[in-house]
């Protein structure tokens, strides 16, 4: 048999074993930060019609440059954000790829704050750029000051930054991303993929926008918007940076269905985004139950939890999957992660969590 050490396979591939969470036929799921509610049936039925619209012309390359697309997801957004700065891929998986295609690459370097989103630094391997680290401040915040040090060290080509982090939950101030805008010459990308989870009214990076060429904003349809399984992620930015991810991407890398999907979808926004208070509650339930049981809950803005005070995280995930109830072990010694689910699925894991020695 062949095996991988066989290959003529690129020296930094060789010994890699490929990402991914553990993916279980649980009846709870609460391991990947999805919005686990259902999605509404008007919202099926409108999608579904659309899909088959796009059907009639399927044997024609869809619109490379997704313009529809790209009007709805400035609409969505608002506050002044033109379709010119949006560009979007299958996943914000994809569009952070993209930005170290275009930016990053063998011979620069980007910089990142641990714990956080573990495919930052594999998309950046993945494309030969090299990752390297700045410490966080207690409690996995990132002050102004220890964010902009970090960037004066290391003089990186970009920036990535989390913001609310994953997986920790933790916020980000503005003034963080200000900060760092100022200490560097290269991209800074926050990847904002939680931000509909934010308390109402907070700002977000997209404010920071105008003035800021450099400075590259990234969301997802993921979470909130419930629609991880359709794929679509997109990033607000200058026009110039879009320019330069047009010269990186696959031409028609976003499929006619995934388009017209996303279009659809994103014309019963108000729907799809209807479970966000509700997932809120059970987030803020999360942390004051934990709490109660002698857990150490981290402060989170997003849809998920991270907890200390874990014995032995590896057992405790393992007695939750056989109640078929699937959550996430990070490696961070003492900790899990839990993603907030529907009522129902918050109490059982509450329950069960509750009758486990901790
Ligand atoms: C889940 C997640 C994403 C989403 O990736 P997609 O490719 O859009 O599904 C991006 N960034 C962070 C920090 C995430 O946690």
């Amino acid at each position: 048999m062949t095996s991988l050490a066989d290959l003529p396979i690129r020296d930094d591939l060789r010994g890699l074993t490929p990402y991914g969470a553990p993916q279980k036929p649980v009846r709870i799921a609460l391991n990947v930060n999805e919005n686990t509610h259902p999605v509404p049936p008007e919202v099926i039925a409108h999608v579904t019609a659309a899909i088959e619209r796009e059907m009639r012309s399927i044997n024609r390359y869809p619109d490379r440059e997704f313009t529809l697309l790209r009007e709805h997801l400035a609409g969505y957004l608002g506050g002044g954000v033109a379709p010119e700065q949006i560009w979007a891929a299958n996943g914000s998986n994809e569009v952070i790829q993209h930005i170290l295609q275009a930016f990053g690459g063998p011979g620069r370097r980007v910089l990142g704050f641990p714990p956080t989103y573990s495919m930052h630094a594999i998309i950046a391997a993945g494309t030969g750029t090299q990752w390297v680290e700045g410490a966080r401040d207690d409690d996995y915040r990132l002050s102004p000051e220890t964010a902009a040090a970090a960037v004066e060290r290391t003089d990186p080509d970009l920036v990535f930054l989390c913001a609310p982090n994953n997986p920790t939950g933790t916020p980000l101030d503005l003034e963080a991303i200000a900060a760092v805008y100022e200490a560097s010459r290269g991209i800074v990308l926050v990847d904002e993929a939680y931000a509909e989870f934010m308390p109402e009214g907070e700002p977000s990076a997209l404010s920071l926008l105008e003035g800021r060429p450099r400075l590259v904003v990234s969301r997802t349809m993921s979470k909130a918007f419930a629609f991880a399984g359709g794929r679509l992620g997109y990033l607000v930015a200058d026009p110039a940076v879009i320019d330069a991810l047009r010269l990186v991407r696959l031409p028609y890398h976003l499929s006619a269905l995934t388009q017209a999907a996303a279009v659809a979808a994103l014309e019963h926004a108000p729907a799809m985004l209807a479970t966000v208070g509700a997932i809120r509650e059970q987030r803020d339930r999360l942390d004051s139950e934990l709490a109660r049981l002698g857990y150490a809950p981290h402060e989170s803005w997003a849809n998920f939890v991270l907890f200390g005070g874990v014995t032995d995280p590896h057992a405790t995930f393992e007695r939750l999957l056989e109640h078929d109830i699937l959550i996430r072990d990070l490696g961070i010694p003492h900790h899990l992660r839990v993603t907030a689910g529907t009522e129902a699925e918050t109490t059982e894991f509450l329950d069960v969590l509750g009758r486990i020695e901790r």
